[in-house]
């Protein structure tokens, strides 16, 4: 079957970048022809049933910021701003060593006051001094200088200094945390315009987005009504083989069933699958651009999600520092009436598992909840359930490498124009740059239509 109109948008992957630009492409009435290979919209956020254990999983942890201004925009906008919980101020608890933790919140005032006092009163049980503060005060603009472009968190911390806690406590934990990218390969520009927006912003956008459901009746769930209620096409299970451009005028964008025709094109898909797929067109304008994609490398993430007949000590999220798990937060699905309580953790750059088996990753987990929490975990919990997701390419590699040849929206080919989280956004590749990436294709789109 052949589709063809005159106001139509092909748009090839329908994750977070894909929804994004199909929800833009409505506000200038034109018509989105969403494309996916998968069963569902989402991308890498979503959620499935595991068979073997019986429950709905996320394919890992996300958890947003409430400086997520695209994002939140989104979810509005689909009607699931409820579904996430954004702090009104950054707020989690912080394990720093076996039996030593603290909790922390920023403070109402300006920044960086907002974040730095209340880390100058913890001062002694996060082991951090006073010319710690001072240094971090001194240097951070640095990091967002374009003259540091080229340079690593690493790098950063040596030049200006920074003490072996501060790197423990607050650098290596925000660089995997934020960028997946372990510090020796992280950039320091991409940690700092993540940071500046939240961190060093004001105090509101400091906090995290905790999702409090599952990531597709979040996401891609409302999405897909709300597109299909405002008239937008979605092909699901349908790959796109291969891109045609007949003539100057249009594309004809294959797939195993049906052929679209359309004027214009939003890639959204991340730079492997795209490479792959430019493998199988002749469009010789972007073969620079075809270089480049081979080149991008990338980082896993782990999330061992584990259920336990009874609760983990204290309050979560919790952050664990010196750890090969960064972060553990509740559930979605705990429930306290069948005395079940389900626990995300998480291990980002998670390069030193990916060969391991489920039982010593299991084995991992239960030596460092005995080691953090200072339990008998082997004597007092039972697991009832467990499954570990590791995403292989959960993220590019944020490296400053990769941070050089991030592409921008428009591209020698005329009317194709490129999204995604790995898209040259000015932020690391994350939900919300995806969620901007979708805008700013559409902006593209529509600048250029408006050219004579
Ligand atoms: C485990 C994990 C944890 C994460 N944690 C966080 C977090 O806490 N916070 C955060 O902000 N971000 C997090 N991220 C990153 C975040 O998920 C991504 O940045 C974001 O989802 C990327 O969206 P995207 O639309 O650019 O790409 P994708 O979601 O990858 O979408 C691309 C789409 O293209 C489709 N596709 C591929 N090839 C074809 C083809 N030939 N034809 C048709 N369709 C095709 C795919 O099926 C997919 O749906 C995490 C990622 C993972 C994996």
């Amino acid at each position: 079957m052949s589709y063809s109109q005159d106001k139509t948008i092909v748009i090839i992957g329908a994750g977070i970048a894909g929804i994004s630009a199909a929800l833009h492409t409505l506000d200038y009435n034109l018509k989105p022809i969403l494309i996916d290979r998968n069963r569902h919209l989402g991308g890498r956020v979503r959620s499935f049933l595991a068979n073997d254990i019986g429950q709905p999983l996320d394919n890992g942890q996300h958890i947003l910021a409430s400086a997520y201004k695209e994002t939140r925009h989104l979810l509005k906008r689909i009607g699931s701003s409820d579904r996430v919980l954004f702090q009104e101020r950054f707020e989690a608890r912080f394990i720093t060593g076996p039996g030593k933790e603290f909790q922390f919140r920023t403070y109402r005032l300006p920044s960086p006051l907002h974040f730095l006092l209340p880390l100058l009163k913890k001062k002694n049980v996060a082991n951090i001094h006073w010319r710690d503060f001072w240094q971090i005060f001194n240097h951070s603009d640095l990091l967002g200088q374009d003259r540091f472009k080229d340079m690593t968190v690493e790098e950063w911390i040596n030049i200006t200094g920074q003490s072996q806690s501060m790197t423990e406590l607050l650098w290596k934990p925000l660089a995997l945390s934020i960028l997946n990218t372990p510090i020796h390969t992280a950039s320091a520009y991409l940690l700092y315009q993540a940071i500046s927006r939240s961190f060093l912003g004001p105090y509101k956008m400091s906090g995290m987005g905790i999702p409090l459901d599952w990531l597709s009746e979040i996401f891609s769930g409302p999405a897909e009504r709300y597109l299909k209620d405002h008239q937008a096409e979605i092909r699901l299970l349908t790959p796109v083989n291969k891109i045609i451009r007949q003539n100057d005028q249009v594309f004809r964008v294959v797939t195993p069933g049906e052929t679209f025709t359309s004027k214009w094109i939003i890639s959204c898909l991340p730079p492997y699958a795209l490479h792959t797929l430019l493998e199988s067109c002749v469009l010789p304008d972007l073969n620079s651009l075809k270089k480049n994609l081979a080149r991008f490398e990338y980082n896993p993430i782990m999330t061992v999600n584990i259920f336990l007949d009874k609760p983990l000590p204290g309050n979560f999220p919790a952050s664990l520092v010196a750890s090969p798990i960064q972060w553990i937060f509740c559930h979605p699905s705990t429930d306290l009436s069948q005395h079940q309580y389900g626990y995300a953790l998480v291990s980002s750059a998670s390069n030193a598992y990916s060969e391991s088996s489920r039982e010593e990753v299991l084995e991992m987990v239960q030596a460092e909840l005995e080691r953090m929490f200072q339990i008998d975990f082997h004597n007092t919990y039972r697991i009832l359930a467990y499954k570990i997701i590791k995403e292989k390419r959960a993220t590019i590699s944020q490296s400053p490498e990769a941070l050089e040849i991030r592409p921008g929206p428009v591209t020698p080919v005329p009317k194709f124009i490129l999204a995604g989280d790995w898209t040259d956004t000015g932020l690391p590749a994350t939900i919300e740059s995806a969620a901007l990436s979708g805008r700013l294709a559409v902006k593209a789109v529509v600048e250029a239509s408006q050219q004579p």
